[in-house]
């Protein structure tokens, strides 16, 4: 249904949105982002909290509601209505995003956030219950996974507070939480294809040792192809630095994916192992050096992740 695939589940508990402000820290002089503002619940209370909210919301019944609710109010000349999808739209510059979200968006909308090229203090956001256990998850916790080191990597991530279904109407089918996203200034020092790259292949498994995950042929077959293909353009720079970077072969993966991974432990790899080769002795070599082999990427750390991804680079292993 159109309700449906909007994800369109009000905030009906006036409590609950008072205490989702309060805890959102705004200050008076913030501008405020909103996702999604619906009928405009957390809206007004946005409103009276900092000096503007400017809002994006797809659906334009929505819109019209939430235009007519403010209308000849004090309000109506601090707040901007941008009638739009979200993921397509640019973002404006802002101090603090406040959302209860549709939750069909949650991955690429936080990646969004993140990768916005102006910084903001901090984003305050309702997720599906399990999608904000993920966010936080430390290492060795069941629901660790490539979206807590990613989301990790470049932001702070706090649980703030537990949401039952019945707060909404119609109520989702699952509970919820609400997070707290605080960008790290300076963001972080790494290729961000690159990096995701590297969690991708870690995360093929994530109960499996890193050993036995480097030891699969189609895995070593890309990686040794990245390799050679750079080691081609650098020589070739080094020669007559021509266009060599056209044979430069595009591996990038998007970012927003998440939820590929598998974390059963009984799958069998795809391919063969035992083979031996120069650049798999390689391979291992840099897995053994930093005493990687027998570990697993459920129980690493994002510095572990850091430092196992800096040892790869220093020999000329690359995952993009
Ligand atoms: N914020 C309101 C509240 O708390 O009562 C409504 C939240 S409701 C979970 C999600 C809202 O996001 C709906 O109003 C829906 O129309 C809107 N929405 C859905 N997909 C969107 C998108 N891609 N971009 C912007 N808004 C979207």
């Amino acid at each position: 249904s159109f309700q449906k695939s909007k994800g369109q589940h009000i905030l009906k508990n006036p409590l609950l949105v008072d205490s989702i402000v309060q805890k959102a820290g705004i200050k008076s002089s913030d501008v405020i982002l909103e996702i999604g503002p619906g009928t405009g619940n957390l809206t007004k209370k946005l409103l009276e909290a900092g000096k503007q909210v400017i809002a994006v919301e797809l659906d334009p019944r929505m819109v019209l509601e939430l235009e007519r609710r403010f209308q000849g109010t004090p309000f109506s000349n601090r707040l901007k209505v941008i009638q739009g999808d979200v993921l397509k739209t640019e973002l404006p510059r802002f101090d603090i995003c406040v959302a209860n979200i549709p939750y069909q968006i949650s991955s690429p909308l936080t990646f969004k956030l993140l990768f916005h090229p102006t910084s903001f203090r901090c984003a305050v956001i309702m997720y599906q219950r399990e999608f904000a256990m993920r966010l936080v998850a430390q290492p060795g916790d069941n629901l660790y996974c490539r979206l807590s080191v990613n989301t990790q990597l470049y932001a702070r991530v706090s649980h703030l507070l537990k949401v039952g279904k019945n707060n909404f109407r119609p109520p989702p089918k699952v509970d919820s939480s609400v997070v707290r996203i605080e960008p790290r200034k300076p963001g972080p020092q790494v290729n961000n294809k690159e990096w995701d790259g590297f969690l991708r292949v870690c995360f093929i498994r994530k109960n499996k040792t890193l050993g036995s995950i480097f030891k699969q042929k189609s895995l070593l077959l890309m990686l040794e192809n990245n390799f050679k293909t750079l080691q081609a353009l650098l020589a070739s720079l080094h020669n007559n630095g021509e266009a060599a970077a056209t044979h430069l072969a595009d591996h990038s993966m998007g970012i927003e994916d998440d939820d590929n991974e598998m974390d059963d432990d009984d799958v069998d790899m795809d391919d063969g192992e035992g083979e031996t080769s120069e650049f798999k002795d390689k391979v291992m070599n840099v897995l053994k050096e930093g005493g990687f082999e027998e570990k697993r990427a459920s129980k690493l750390s994002q510095q572990e992740f850091l430092y196992l991804l800096s040892l790869f680079n220093k020999s000329g292993i690359h995952f993009t």
